[in-house]
C-alpha cells in the first residue's frame, strides 16, 4: 500500500544543476494523484525543500524518486547514498512503476509465500525450523564460556569526525544484569557489517565474542555537511560481561571493506567505575514468547529477544502503543520466514512514556519532548525518521531483556529508518506502517541492503571491486557468496493472485535471478529477484534470497553449533 505517491501524474521537469530532473509544475493530475502538490513544496528560500528527482521511463511513467538532501543554505547536498545498512523506506513511485510492469511478473500474498517457500526456508534452516520443544523438555540456558558471565556490559561510545576523519573514543561502561544475547556463535559474525566489536580475553588473545554494526555516523559522513562540519554521534553496543580482563576492540570499514577507523581498549571486570544500571526498569509487557504462555520463562533465553520502544505516546496512549506494537508483530509475522520462525523470538513492549504526543518535524518547526528525541529531516532528507539519541534510548531499555529494537513513533508523517544492529525507527500511524516496519527490520535484524535503486545515482556506494557484505545485492566480485546456488530456481505463488492497486494480477513464478540495479544504483548492482519487500512497499514478500538471508540469520542467534 502506498498512499503518498500515486502512480500516473505528469509534470514538466527542468534539469537541475546536478543533472537529474526537477518537476517544476503539474501538466496533468488524474484524480487518482491528489499528492501531486508533495513535489512541489518549496522553502521560504524558493528551494525545493525535501523535493525529489523524478525519472520516467520508456512510457513516460515515473518510476523513481530520490532523496534529495538539503543542506541550509537549500543547496542540493545529496551524495550518494550512505555507507550504513540504512534504508529511509521503499520509494513509492516505484510501485506505480511496478503496477505496469510486475503484473505479469508476480504478486502473492504472505499465504501463497508460505506455501510456495516455506518447503524452501525449511531445507534451509534445517534443524532451526523445527517445531519448538515440548515445554517439559525445555533445556537449560546454554552456559557461556567461563570467561564471560550472566550479565551484560554496556559500551558507550562517541564517534566524531568529518567526511574524511574519525575519532572513536569511550564515553562509560555500564553492567545490566542477564545477557539476552546469543549463546551460540559467539566469536563469529554473520555479516561484517560497516564496523565491528570484537572482545578478546588479554591473558590468551582468544576471541570471547564479536559483533557487526552500521551507524548513522557513516550515513552522516556521505553527506555535504560532514565535508564542512565535525560532528559527533552516540553508539552503544552491548556485549557479555566478561569475567576476566578483556580487550575490546571497535573498528568501522569504508566502502571496500577496509578498516578506516580502529579504537582498543581494556575492559577489567573488577573496575569500579563501571556502572551498575537496570535496577529501575521502564514498564513493559511481553507480547510474544516464542508462542507460549506469556507467563513462563520456558526456554525463553534461547530466543531473539526483541524490544518494541513507544515513541511520542503520553501515559495516556500506552493503550494505543500496545495496539500498535500487536500490529507490527502480526506485520511481522506475516512475511516469511519471520512466520514460520516466530517461535525462535520473544517480544517485549517497553511503554516509555513521553511528554508530548506525536514526534518532531523540524521541517514545519515542530519540536515535540518525546521518549527518544527522534525527528524527521535526519540529513535534511523529508523522510528520514531517526534518533540520534542512542544513550538514553538504552538508558530506556536497561533492565529489560533485548536484543534487537523497534521504535514505533506516535504520527501518520511518513517515514522511518534501519540501521543494521542498532534500531529500527518507523511512523505507527500511516497507512504504509505494515509493510515499512518489516522493511526496516530487515536492514536492522538483518542486515539487508535496499533493492531499489535511481538511473541518476552519480556517486557510488558499490565498487566493482568489492563484494557488498548485505546478502541480497551483489557487484559480482564474488557472487559464489551470495545466490549464486539459487540462480534459475523457480518459486510458485500459486493459484490465487491478490488483488492489488485494483487489478488482478497474474498468478506466476518468482525466478530468482541476477537483476541489474540495487543499492541505489541502477548500474553495477544486482538484485536476486524483480521485486522484494526491500524494494517496494506495495510487494508483499521477501525474495527468496532476503528470505533465505533472513533465516540464516535467525538460525545464526538461535541454532547450537553441536
Ligand atoms: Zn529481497
Amino acid at each position: 500500500m502506498n498512499p503518498a505517491i500515486p502512480p500516473f501524474c505528469n509534470y514538466l521537469y527542468e534539469k537541475t544543476s546536478i543533472g537529474g530532473m526537477r518537476p517544476v509544475q503539474i501538466v496533468r493530475q488524474d484524480k487518482d494523484c491528489p499528492a501531486a502538490h508533495r513535489f512541489l513544496r518549496q522553502n521560504a528560500e524558493g528551494c525545493h525543500g525535501g523535493a525529489r528527482f523524478l525519472r520516467q521511463n520508456a512510457e513516460g511513467c515515473h518510476g523513481e524518486t530520490r532523496i534529495l538532501r538539503q543542506n541550509a543554505e537549500g543547496r542540493h547536498a545529496l551524495r550518494g547514498a550512505a555507507a550504513a545498512g540504512r534504508a529511509v523506506f521503499a520509494p513509492n513511485l516505484r510501485d506505480g512503476l511496478a503496477a505496469t510492469a510486475k503484473n505479469a511478473y508476480y504478486c502473492g500474498n504472505e499465504n501463497e509465500m508460505r506455501r510456495g517457500i516455506v518447503l524452501f526456508v525449511v531445507a534451509v534452516l534445517g534443524a532451526a525450523a523445527r517445531p519448538a520443544e515440548p515445554a517439559a523438555a525445555a533445556a537449560a540456558a546454554r552456559p557461556l564460556d567461563e570467561r564471560l558471565s550472566e550479565a551484560t556490559l554496556r559500551l558507550d561510545y562517541i564517534f566524531s569526525g568529518t567526511d574524511k576523519t574519525c575519532e572513536i573514543a569511550v564515553d562509560e561502561l555500564s553492567r545490566l544484569e542477564g545477557w539476552a544475547g546469543r549463546r551460540t556463535h559467539m566469536a563469529e559474525v554473520p555479516l561484517r557489517g560497516n564496523g565491528q566489536v570484537c572482545m578478546t580475553a588479554a591473558a590468551s588473545g582468544d576471541t570471547l565474542y564479536r559483533m557487526s554494526f552500521s551507524t548513522l555516523f557513516q550515513e552522516w559522513q556521505a553527506t555535504e555537511e560532514a565535508t564542512t562540519t565535525r560532528k559527533a554521534f552516540e553508539n552503544v553496543f552491548l556485549v557479555p560481561m566478561p569475567s576476566v580482563e578483556a580487550r575490546i576492540t571497535v573498528r568501522l570499514f569504508d566502502f571496500h571493506g577496509n578498516v578506516s577507523s580502529e579504537m582498543k581498549h581494556v575492559v577489567k571486570p573488577g573496575d569500579i567505575l563501571i556502572r551498575p544500571v537496570g535496577s529501575e526498569t521502564t514498564p513493559h509487557e511481553w507480547i510474544w514468547k516464542g508462542g507460549k504462555d506469556l507467563d513462563s520463562n520456558l526456554d525463553a533465553e534461547h530466543r531473539i529477544d526483541l524490544a518494541i520502544v513507544a515513541e511520542g505516546y503520553t501515559e495516556e496512549e500506552m493503550d494505543l502503543f500496545m495496539a500498535d506494537a500487536r500490529e507490527a508483530m502480526s506485520s511481522l509475522w506475516a512475511h516469511e520466514p519471520f512466520g514460520s520462525l516466530k517461535e525462535k523470538f520473544n517480544i517485549v513492549c517497553v511503554k516509555s512514556p513521553s511528554m508530548e504526543t506525536n514526534v518532531s518535524v523540524p521541517r514545519r518547526k515542530l519540536w515535540k519532548d518525546t521518549a527518544v528525541g527522534s525527528h524527521f529531516d535526519t540529513f535534511y532528507s523529508d523522510r528520514y525518521l531517526t534518533t540520534l539519541n542512542l544513550f538514553r534510548l538504552h538508558d530506556i531499555l536497561a533492565g529489560i531483556p533485548y536484543e534487537h529494537i523497534i521504535i514505533l513513533a506516535n504520527t501518520n508523517t511518513y517515514g522511518g529508518g534501519g540501521i543494521y544492529n542498532s534500531y529500527t525507527l518507523t511512523t505507527a500511524h500511516h497507512p504504509g506502517f505494515r509493510p515499512v516496519v518489516v522493511h526496516e527490520f530487515g536492514h536492522s535484524f538483518a542486515g539487508l541492503a535496499d533493492e531499489y535503486y535511481y538511473d541518476d545515482q552519480y556517486e557510488e556506494q558499490y565498487y566493482p571491486d568489492t563484494e557488498p557484505w548485505e546478502q541480497n545485492i551483489t557487484t559480482m566480485k564474488d557472487f559464489s557468496s551470495k545466490w549464486e546456488d539459487m540462480v534459475g530456481m523457480k518459486f510458485s505463488n500459486q493459484e490465487s493472485a491478490i488483488e492489488w492497486r485494483g487489478k488482478k494480477a497474474d498468478p506466476g513464478t518468482v525466478t530468482v535471478g541476477t537483476y541489474e540495479g540495487g543499492g541505489y544504483q541502477s548500474k553495477g548492482v544486482w538484485r536476486g529477484s524483480l521485486d522484494c519487500r526491500m524494494n517496494t512497499n506495495s510487494y508483499p514478500a521477501f525474495c527468496p534470497v532476503c528470505q533465505r538471508a533472513i533465516g540464516r540469520m535467525i538460525e545464526f542467534y538461535t541454532v547450537e553449533i553441536d
